[in-house]
């Protein structure tokens, strides 16, 4: 182990001295670089001296996401304490489901929850889990919705269902996904229209309810973002609240992009209301800045966690009460110990150094925002309080933009489409970026862009 661990640092080392001097990787095709790095696994192993140079020269060719030139997608940076609690949960290995292989780990994951169950205004009675990502932590939402609404589907299955769902146009694919999977169906789906910001709209959500219960179907859940995936935008919260309530669905809010902001005083009151849904869920590796991956939900009534999750399993329960053996409550068996990272970070910097890494983002963006808006040569598309700006710069089409930029290993970034726009949309989830960052990258688009305009006549 100790002569593998002296590799780890050697290839640690050189990949961080690499970072400097190349954080953008020129990408190569994919069956060329396989075959050259000789990922290829054979009936015989190899020995020490092939292995290290092999190991190293795969890491140095994969994408260099941590670096401050990525910002492709919604997550991004190395915080160190963060990295060091995950590698040592993988020293471990334990599993989280009981307190007897879990011991004081299952306490480091119940403070983490409980702390992010107290920020968000949520009762005693509430309590939470991680799973495998955001996508999962919206399925846990949506199942427990699902068994609250209509409780025999855990015993016989989903028969016939009249059940519907509402959510924006502007939520996660998962949701969908997640419909097929828990047998309501991707078409029981309602997208309820979304408006020039990219946040819900509550006279739509009234109305395609309305519709539905006058044709017999089964309204049972309603889904906000808090930030949405290509806008950023935050749906408004307080009213979706009053619907949910007056109608009886299920309140989730996905906060996977963007919940962290219950860590800040400053922007927390972008999900005011937040304490009135029924589930809420936020992913540490997107603002927070943890390695991947670290969701959490958190559910304000905890019976309807051991409700949908709990299992009698004779031949793992057998020590403890239910409030440490974590099984109970979540998705899988098996579980890998996602909280230590994120504790370990919380620990480090404390809740208020976690609002700073909130805040810092937020600063970032404007700073990026009021860059663009006055600027000519930019059209915009974004507002204020959204980690993504989305702009288009010289009417240069933005998929052919992003796509050269990463082609010549410039710069990582990538676009979406609003209300039939596309853009590119850079997104400021880097805790480890500064504005100079900020500033490095347009100036680096547009050079890059003119030469891109000039060479196309
Ligand atoms: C990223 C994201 C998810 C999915 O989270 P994963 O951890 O990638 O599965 C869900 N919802 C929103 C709004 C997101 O931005």
């Amino acid at each position: 182990m100790n002569h593998d661990l002296d590799l780890f640092r050697s290839i640690v080392n050189e990949l961080m001295n690499e970072e400097e001097k190349e954080p953008v990787l020129q990408p190569e095709a994919p069956e060329a670089l396989f075959n050259k790095l000789n990922i290829h696994l054979s009936e015989e192993g190899i020995s020490d001296q092939e292995f290290a140079p092999l190991l190293k020269d795969l890491v140095l060719h994969t994408p260099r996401t941590a670096t401050r030139r990525f910002f492709n997608q919604l997550f991004g940076g190395r915080n160190s304490k963060a990295t060091l609690g995950d590698l040592l949960a993988v020293v471990l290995n334990n599993s989280m489901y009981t307190y007897k292989v879990g011991g004081p780990m299952v306490g480091v994951e119940k403070e983490v929850l409980k702390q992010s169950a107290s920020l968000l205004g949520y009762p005693a009675e509430a309590d939470g889990t991680l799973a495998p990502g955001g996508s999962m932590t919206n399925f846990m939402a949506m199942l427990m919705a699902r068994d609250k609404a209509q409780e025999s589907i855990r015993a016989n299955g989903v028969e016939g269902s009249k059940m519907t769902l509402y959510t924006s146009k502007e939520s996660h694919y998962s949701i969908p996904k997640n419909a097929a999977f828990m047998g309501i169906g991707r078409d029981q789906i309602r997208y309820v229209a979304s408006d020039d910001h990219g946040r819900m709209r509550m006279d739509d959500l009234k109305k395609l309810i309305a519709e539905d219960r006058q044709a017999g179907f089964q309204p049972f859940l309603a889904i906000a973002t808090a930030g949405t995936t290509v806008m950023g935008a935050f749906d408004p919260i307080e009213e979706m609240a009053d619907i949910c309530e007056k109608e009886g669905l299920w309140f989730h809010i996905d906060g996977a992009y963007c919940g962290s902001v219950i860590f800040s005083d400053r922007y927390r009151h972008l999900v005011k209301g937040a304490d009135r849904a029924d589930s809420f869920s936020y992913n540490a590796h997107k603002m927070l800045g943890t390695p991947l991956s670290c969701s959490l939900i958190l559910v304000k009534d905890k019976r309807w966690l051991y409700e949908s999750f709990a299992n009698d399993a004779d031949y793992l329960y057998q020590t403890d009460g239910d409030d440490y053996n974590l099984g109970k409550t979540s998705l899988q068996c098996g579980r890998r110990n996602d909280a230590l990272k994120f504790w370990s970070l919380w620990k480090s910097v404390g809740t208020r150094g976690l609002a700073e890494i909130v805040d810092r983002q937020f600063e970032l963006a404007d700073h990026a925002l009021q860059y663009v808006k006055s600027n000519p040569d930019y059209t915009v598309y974004s507002y204020e309080n959204s980690l993504g700006i989305c702009f288009n710069y010289k009417d240069i089409p933005a998929d052919l933009l992003c796509n050269q930029l990463y082609e010549a290993g410039e710069l990582m970034v990538g676009y979406g489409q609003f209300h039939g726009n596309e853009f590119v949309r850079l997104v400021t989830v880097n805790a480890g970026n500064e504005k100079s960052d900020i500033d490095l990258f347009f100036q680096k688009m547009e050079a890059f862009a003119d030469k891109l305009s000039t060479s196309k006549v």
